[in-house]
């Protein structure tokens, strides 16, 4: 069998501010990109000889559209010294809307990047400052105008669903606002409270109180109707592709541990049933490769029976589902395949087991059904 080329993420570690539920990690001293820009790429130097060739190269973060556009084409063309990418590698590069200018965008296609991730988050100017982003919903909109103006045919609206106090038809009309602009994908995430996060703390505190279980069940459900009957591909629990050609390819390798190469602080990868990940720190991880010292912080052998909880938990988050091969064998895994199907919350298809859409609910707890 062919193996599917790996794919190359590149951490941003820079946001101008930092959203109030946001725990990716990221620095505001805009002082340290040129440092970062230089341990990037030597990095890269690292795996030169390591790595064959790549078809999708992710730009993420932080924010990677606020660095100046000449530096988005030196890292590509860096990134093209080091590795090689196959023909239509998919390259995308997520992008604030505050950061969006039609200069902008033009360098950035002409650096190669065919795809955009847009981080909308809301169309509603309350919920926007609630989150702590720095743009309204007007700025969004003319960002995603310019994108089309640019000529990017593949861009993705990143959308945040179940924040307090949010009705359903509010969120009904955030999600109607990005369909008007026909995106080839739309993320919709549920707000997630984060450890560290100045969202926990209010939620610990009381001052936020979050959405029942039922109210978020009902947004789910909501979404994905409201998406299929306009045609998207509900390929992912979070995910909506316009046509199956559009959905990410880059993020369907990490669900389906196809290799990845991380690089740039916190970042992961996973080559060979080994996992490896970065230093989180900018600082640290600039001064060792400045002294060319390796950025990784630990790795970890996963053993097959690590392997496999992860494909159950991966794959039950997919409309692909996995294999009957993949979920294991005997009188145990029978009975509660049989048991979720019963109850709806899994379905097999010839020689796939997926979760429904109700399964999709419970998606992170369906793997423990399995688990001996
Ligand atoms: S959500 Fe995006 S812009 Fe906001 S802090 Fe996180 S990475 Fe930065």
């Amino acid at each position: 069998m062919i193996q599917e080329p790996a794919g190359l993420y590149v951490h941003v570690p820079f946001c101008r501010t930092k959203c109030r539920y946001c725990d990716f990690y990221s620095e505001t001293d805009l002082d340290a990109v040129s440092p970062w820009f230089s341990a990037a790429l030597a990095e890269a130097d690292l795996y030169r000889e390591i790595c064959g060739a790549f078809d999708t190269l992710y730009l993420g973060g932080g924010t990677p559209s606020l660095l100046p556009a000449r530096l988005v084409e030196s890292l590509l063309r860096g990134l093209r010294g080091c590795f090689s990418f196959g023909p239509g590698t998919e390259i995308t590069l997520e992008a604030n809307p505050d950061d969006v200018t039609a200069e902008k965008l033009r360098a950035w296609r002409a650096a190669g990047v065919n795809r955009l991730s847009l981080g909308v988050q809301s169309f509603d100017d309350k919920e926007l400052r609630f989150l702590g982003r720095r743009h309204g919903a007007r700025c969004a909109m003319e960002a995603l105008d310019l994108a089309r103006k640019a000529g990017f045919s593949n861009v993705g609206i990143d959308l945040i669903w179940g924040l307090p106090g949010q009705s359903l038809s509010q969120w009904m009309t955030t999600l109607e606002e990005a369909l008007a602009f026909s995106p080839e994908h739309l993320s919709c995430y549920e707000l997630t409270v984060e450890e560290g996060t100045r969202l926990h703390e209010a939620v610990t505190t009381g001052a936020v109180v979050l959405p029942a279980e039922a109210d978020l069940a009902e947004r789910f459900l909501a979404t994905s109707e409201r998406l299929t009957v306009f045609g998207y591909d509900h390929y992912e629990v979070s995910n909506f592709a316009r046509t199956r050609r559009h959905r990410s390819r880059h993020n369907q390798k990490y669900w389906r541990h196809v290799p990845y190469l991380g690089l740039g602080p916190s970042a992961h990868s996973f080559m060979e049933g080994r996992r490896w990940w970065n230093v989180r720190s900018l600082h640290d991880y600039i001064r060792r490769l400045q002294w060319n010292i390796s950025p990784v912080a630990g790795d970890e052998r996963l053993t097959g029976d690590q392997l496999r909880l992860e494909t159950l938990y991966l794959g039950f988050r997919t409309s692909d589902g996995i294999t009957r091969r993949e979920l294991g064998e005997g009188p145990e895994v029978e009975s509660a395949l049989e048991a979720l199907r019963r109850s709806g919350n899994l379905e097999v298809v010839g020689d796939r087991v997926r979760a429904t859409l109700t399964g999709w609910l419970m998606a992170d707890r369906l793997p423990s059904f399995f688990d001996p």
